[in-house]
């Protein structure tokens, strides 16, 4: 009989935690203890180190156009890497594990190579495995379409797989981990300064995540809320701190001061950004610019049904092929609108509550102040996002952070 799907603990280990055969041994010990519990584990691990991006540089030097799909073939050998060398770490700690890429889990996409959509997860032999009393080591960031083909589900992908492999399981919590113990108020890469969240809503933390804070794959939190999964995110090694995200969970930090103001998640920023700005309204130029765009499986999020005028902003990071992109949408798009991808984004993630307006007033005033032209605005209801010249990004970013969530810190200290 199959063992009963809870209590199931679904783990993902990110590369910068398996980047070296030590690393891959401490990661495997760990696992190792938590089954000595009797609990059946779940382990989805992605490819190690910098590997995936040496692949696609690797493409790049045998091909100018890899076709999506060779490059989806490519990829996802740098997460089976992964998988075979961490079971075998832990079979070496005296436990019994096996390895299975996305597709052997039963992960199935639909059929966009470079950034597919997880369509459902047939968890029979995951299942079987755990039911035999093996850890299973899952290899993130893949799956198969309907053809059987193989897919990428987007850079930073494998947070995804985990937490459907935790919907698919049952489990309640899917555990997320990484070099860094949870989520901050910026990354700890570009502010000194940052505040550790303990909690943030899955919400809240989508938007984040889609304005570029590289802490956790923007699909996997909708996933995670439309699953009803918390996600827990904290650091391989060392440090009890953790960010919970789960669905309504309230920032516990106050963000700016009073007067209704939205409680402030964080500052986040993509370093590059394509602008497709039409250079004329109505109908016709914004289908040009839609369909331009979905030929890459790029979804305009920002256009809104009712809303005539064209200005979107794409993160480069969310374009499976960004050169491609750029060049195609140039040729189509040629006397319909303005495509620049000299421009970064700063963007200040807020909660539900509170006045928006204000908070962009707020925005603008810190950008003015710190001499960072902003080239657009485009404005969301948990986000206030800028775009501005690469070189102003790190200025505006710990700009922002200091007025909107230090000096509140102090504020709040002299109370
Ligand atoms: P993994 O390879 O384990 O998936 P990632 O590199 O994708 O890890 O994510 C962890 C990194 O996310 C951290 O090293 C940190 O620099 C970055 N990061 C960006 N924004 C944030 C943020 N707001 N809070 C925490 N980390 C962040
Ligand atoms: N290895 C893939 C990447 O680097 C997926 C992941 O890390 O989640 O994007
Ligand atoms: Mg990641």
């Amino acid at each position: 009989m199959l063992i009963a799907n809870q209590g199931i603990t679904v783990q993902k280990y990110g590369g910068s935690s398996l980047s070296s055969p030590e690393k891959i041994c401490r990661v495997a010990r760990k696992i190792a203890g938590l089954r000595s519990t009797g609990r059946p584990v779940v382990v989805v691990v992605s490819a190690t180190g910098n590997t995936t991006s040496e692949l696609v540089g690797r493409a790049k030097r045998v091909s100018s156009t890899p076709s999506r799909r060779e490059l989806d073939m490519l990829l996802s050998s740098g997460e089976r890497v992964s998988m075979a060398l961490l079971a075998m770490a832990i079979q070496e700690e005296g436990r019994e594990a096996i390895s299975l890429t996305g597709p052997q889990s039963g992960i199935v996409t639909d059929s966009t190579h470079a950034n597919a959509t997880i369509r459902e997860v047939r968890p029979d032999r995951v299942l079987r495995e755990l039911d035999a009393g093996r850890v299973v080591i899952v290899a993130g960031y893949q799956g198969a379409s309907p053809e059987g083909e193989v897919t990428t589900l987007g850079r930073g992908g494998s947070d995804t797989t985990a937490v459907a492999l935790a919907g698919a399981l049952e489990a309640e919590v899917c555990e997320i981990y990484s070099d860094v113990d949870g989520v901050y108020t910026a990354d700890p890469r570009n502010v000194e300064n940052v505040r550790h969240l303990s909690r943030v809503d899955s919400a809240v933390m989508t938007e984040y995540a889609r304005r570029g804070a590289g802490v956790l794959h923007a699909p996997c939190l909708d996933l995670a809320r439309r699953e009803g999964i918390a996600v827990r995110a904290g650091a391989t090694f060392g440090g009890d701190a953790r960010t919970w995200i789960s669905c309504g969970a309230e920032l516990e930090y106050t963000g700016l001061d009073e007067g209704g103001s939205p409680r402030i998640a964080g500052v986040a920023s993509r370093g590059r950004c394509i602008r497709v700005h039409a250079t004329r309204g109505g109908a016709r130029s914004r289908g040009a610019i839609v369909e331009a765009l979905r030929r890459h499986n790029v979804v305009p999020e920002s256009l809104r049904p009712d809303d005539d005028r064209v200005d979107v902003l794409i993160g480069t990071e969310e374009a499976p092929d960004a050169e491609g992109l750029l060049a195609d949408i140039r040729r189509r798009l040629d006397g319909v609108a303005v495509v620049s991808d000299s421009l970064a984004s700063v963007s200040v993630v807020a909660s539900k509550h509170g006045d928006r307006d204000e908070l962009a007033d707020r925005v603008d005033d810190v950008l003015r102040r710190v001499g960072a032209d902003t080239f657009s605005r485009h404005d969301r209801p948990l986000s206030i996002t800028r775009s501005v010249a690469a070189e102003q990004r790190l200025p505006a970013i710990l700009a922002l952070h200091e007025a909107l969530v230090e000096s509140h810190a102090a504020v709040l200290a002299a109370r």
